[in-house]
């Protein structure tokens, strides 16, 4: 087959794969892939870089694997390369090798943390007010008109793809066509940087860059709790920029005095400002936000199909986006008209992935939880006594089926 339709299968099923992994995930691994190739049973993916590469083949294979399956309704060999969006390779095939060389020097596979760049399409604009985000959206605004002065810190918090990034990020355009300096950064990246800052003996430039600014966006603080020495230094950032009169916007997973790794002090100064929560949108919202995004996208979908997907996928925008982007490209590929049944079969396709995938493995858990302390997997399973355990152990059973945590 030609590069095109390896390419238009391979937004298919980014469309499906946005809606299975955590935002971060996606952004960091799939966002800039492209589909290559599709020829004799193999598919091919071009990442922008070996280490891109080399993590999806060696992280992400079986879940796209299944993805592309269950899209071609075949099996078929994956396989990663490292070439430009437009197709031209400028590596050869990632390897293990290439992996381990790049990764060995991070300074020129991982960027260094600057802002994150802003989605263009995540403004006030493209953001549909309704019932379950009229608070959160009017503090944002007010937060553009006001900054350091309305609500500081602003903290929108929300479940998974309901839009707390996009407001972030709205912010930043509105703040930004103000004149003024913004910093954009997840909170990961904000740990990430300072682990780096750390190594580097380069905390001054860290300091600097992060107090400078005239507004701090941070998205899923939930990521920085319980990593001591990040908390600490976003406390005294957080501090610096407040006394400062400069605004701080976060948002997180869950409201700050529900989120167990968060010290009380930081829930405290959280909540001093405003803390303002998304909900999952209701049928009128979704049925609007599917009109504007079909709008965004160029194409005419119809009442029915609109009505179809509005009620049948009701968890999350992300996954309402997803569906229309499915069944957008389901027509370009199959050159069928965006109609109900199309709508239907995409549905179907959908819901067919969702539950297998979602399950959480405990052991994936535990190797998660490892991961994410920086810990041998034996200490957490183990009977260890070692220093700083109990925490991650903690965190580890609240995800095992039979202990009731909440
Ligand atoms: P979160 O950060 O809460 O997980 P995102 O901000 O990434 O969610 O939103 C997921 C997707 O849903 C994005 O593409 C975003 O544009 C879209 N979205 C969410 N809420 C809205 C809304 N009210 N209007 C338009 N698009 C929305
Ligand atoms: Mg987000």
């Amino acid at each position: 087959m030609a590069v095109r339709p390896a390419r238009d299968i391979w937004t298919t099923a980014l469309g499906s794969l946005q809606t299975e992994v955590t935002r971060n995930n996606y952004e960091t691994w799939l966002k800039q892939t492209t589909g290559l190739e599709h020829r004799d049973g193999k598919f091919v993916i071009a990442a922008p870089n070996a280490f891109v590469a080399t993590t999806l083949e060696q992280r992400w294979s079986p879940l796209i694997q299944k993805t592309l399956k269950g899209l071609l309704r075949e099996d078929v060999e994956v396989a990663f390369r490292v070439a430009q969006a437009n197709g031209t390779d400028h590596e050869a095939p990632t390897n293990g090798h290439a992996a381990a060389t790049h990764s060995g020097n991070g300074a020129h596979t991982r960027p260094r943390i600057r802002s994150a760049q802003l989605n263009p399409r995540y403004t006030f604009d493209t953001f549909v007010v309704g019932k379950s985000n009229r608070f959160a959206h009017a503090a944002a605004t007010q937060v553009v008109q006001n900054p350091g002065v309305a609500f500081n810190p602003l903290v929108i918090h929300a479940g998974v793809g309901l839009g707390k990034t996009h407001l972030l990020h709205a912010i930043g355009h509105g703040v930004h066509a103000n004149g003024l300096q913004y910093l954009y950064v997840s909170a990961e990246q904000f740990t990430n940087d300072f682990v780096t800052a750390l190594r580097e003996g380069a905390l001054e430039d860290f300091r600097e860059k992060y107090r400078t600014v005239d507004v701090l966006l941070i998205d899923d603080i939930q990521f920085i709790a319980g990593k001591e020495a990040s908390s600490e230094s976003f406390f005294h950032t957080f501090n610096d920029l407040h006394i400062a009169s400069k605004q701080l916007v976060i948002t997180s997973d869950a409201r700050p005095k529900d989120m167990p790794l968060l010290t009380d002090r930081m829930k405290s100064r959280l909540m001093a400002g405003l803390v303002a929560d998304i909900q999952p949108p209701d049928l009128e919202t979704r049925m609007a936000i599917l009109g504007k995004k079909a709008e965004q996208a160029g194409v005419r979908v119809k009442q029915d199909v609109i009505d179809l997907l509005a009620r049948r996928v009701v968890r999350n925008v992300r996954e309402l986006e997803g569906a229309l982007n499915r069944i957008l490209a389901m027509s370009k590929l199959t050159n069928q008209p965006v109609d109900l049944a199309l709508a239907e079969q995409a549905v179907a396709d959908l819901t067919a992935l969702a539950p297998k995938t979602r399950r959480s493995n405990p052991n994936q858990v535990l190797l998660t939880v490892a991961t994410y302390y920086d810990l041998d997997l034996e200490d957490l399973t183990g009977k260890s006594r070692k220093k700083g355990i109990v925490l991650p152990r903690q965190v580890a059973a609240c995800r095992r089926p039979r202990t009731n945590c909440e």
